[in-house]
């Protein structure tokens, strides 16, 4: 694995943003496991989404609907046929790799001194089997999702007559998804359980609308992540090949973080035409009494990729310093409080008041350990952008430093306004 992996992979452990799956029990592949500083960067990514994608529209409205699925879904949405990787298998060591993952089959190749031969590509379903129902013989199988999106489909017709949305129109919807994935790895990147965020907008059934949501859909995605901080050098789009399309899409275009592991897909636009709705023969009856089958244009990014792509972005290290330069309004911890000295009693009241009012209002840190200098390390660290510090001249003139995370700087702000200050900061 590449140094900078290894060291955010570490970090992830050490600070607890993510933790390997089942550990005790020797782990479990794919799976990985939110820490306290996880939670908060993944529920603050899901947060900024909702809030851009429905919140500020009025033409989004959001659901949130069930993982398993009536058989006949997946039947209909071509799942059972379709959703499938070409697999190969190394006929001396037995490992299996997808055969569109050439660099991974090459670097394999380098582990055997023998020249390496393997099976013929074959397709395997990638979604995940389970048993619904008490009594044994009589348990009926079923399917965990492969993707959140059946879930706006089957519900089109629900949320047409429920709410007074009209063409076009998005359902956005946040939730797990579960993919028996041939070769998991590169960290969380590829994982069998994971999250998604994703918008199914629909639209008239004609090019000219399509293609006009394809563009504004790519590129309100494409801003939103470089609002939240990534570097615009780490992201690219790139054209699916006509071989590599999904068997729904008319086409598609990733956004790519540029990975230490090369450049990776983390949200992907596809053009679905009516391809589900017609499936799940759902129509819509348009303003003059017509009945059609719009167009989808769907947006369907990750979670886990984007905290991924989120962390390794915003790493930094500056001498003994690790820096999580994470936009604030992703940053697990938003301010930090710490009286100078943990010996001085009236230095300690002052700064727990301060502390429990700031709680409230921000997720905030308390820490009154070891040297102050230490303390601004471990914040670093954490990705918190602000410290408040309560000093002898607290206590005179009721003000207080706030040291910015990416500066390094202090100053002195009064204690009354500082709510505001971190306020104005984060909106
Ligand atoms: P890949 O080609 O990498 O397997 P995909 O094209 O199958 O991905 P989609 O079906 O388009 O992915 O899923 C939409 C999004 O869901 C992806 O852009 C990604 O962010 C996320 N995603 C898909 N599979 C996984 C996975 N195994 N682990 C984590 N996130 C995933």
């Amino acid at each position: 694995m590449d140094e900078k992996m290894q060291q955010i992979v570490a970090l992830c452990k050490r600070r607890g943003f993510i933790f390997p799956g089942s550990e005790i029990y020797g782990g479990l592949t794919g799976t990985w496991d939110c820490g306290p500083l996880g939670v908060e960067l993944k529920n603050n990514i899901k947060k900024q989404w909702w809030l851009s994608m429905v919140q500020s529209r009025e033409d989004v409205v959001g659901i949130d609907a069930s993982i398993v699925m009536n058989k006949t879904v997946w039947e209909k949405s071509g799942h059972l046929k379709a959703f499938t990787d070409p697999l190969v298998e190394c006929k001396i060591c037995h490992s299996r790799f997808r055969a569109d993952k050439k660099e991974e089959i090459e670097n394999h190749e380098k582990t055997h001194k023998d020249k390496v031969s393997w099976t013929e590509p074959k397709n395997f379903n990638l979604l995940v089997k389970a048993l619904f129902g008490v009594l044994e013989g009589e348990q009926s199988e079923v399917y965990l999702r492969g993707e959140i999106t059946q879930g706006a489909f089957v519900n089109f017709e629900n949320v047409v007559s429920s709410t007074r949305v009209k063409i076009p129109f998005g359902i956005a919807q946040i939730g797990k998804a579960f993919r028996n994935e041939i070769t998991p790895g590169n960290f969380t990147y590829r994982s069998r359980e994971f999250e998604q965020m994703e918008l199914e907008f629909f639209v008239e059934n004609n090019d000219k609308e399509a293609d006009k949501w394809f563009d504004y859909w790519k590129e309100q995605r494409m801003s939103w992540y470089a609002g939240l901080g990534i570097n615009k050098d780490n992201l690219r789009f790139r054209k699916h090949e006509d071989s590599e399309r999904a068997h729904y899409a008319k086409y598609a275009e990733d956004i790519e973080y540029n990975a230490p592991f090369g450049w990776s897909e983390f949200e992907g636009i596809h053009h679905r035409g009516d391809y589900d709705l017609k499936a799940h023969a759902l129509n819509y009856v348009g303003e003059n009494g017509e009945k059609y089958t719009p167009w989808v244009i769907e947006t369907s990014g990750g979670v886990d990729r984007s905290m991924l792509f989120f962390l390794l972005d915003s790493f930094s290290k500056e001498g003994e310093r690790t820096v999580l330069k994470l936009h604030p309004k992703l940053a697990p911890y938003k301010v930090a409080v710490f009286p100078l000295l943990a010996n001085k009693e009236d230095l300690v009241k002052r700064a727990r008041s301060i502390f429990e009012n700031l709680k409230p209002q921000f997720m905030t840190a308390w820490d009154d350990r070891g040297n102050i200098g230490k303390r601004y390390l471990a914040q670093d660290e954490a990705g918190t952008p602000w410290c408040v510090t309560v000093d002898f001249q607290t206590l005179e003139d009721e003000t207080v430093t706030v040291r910015d995370r990416d500066t390094a700087k202090q100053k002195r702000i009064k204690v009354e306004e500082l709510s505001q200050y971190f306020q104005n900061k984060l909106t």
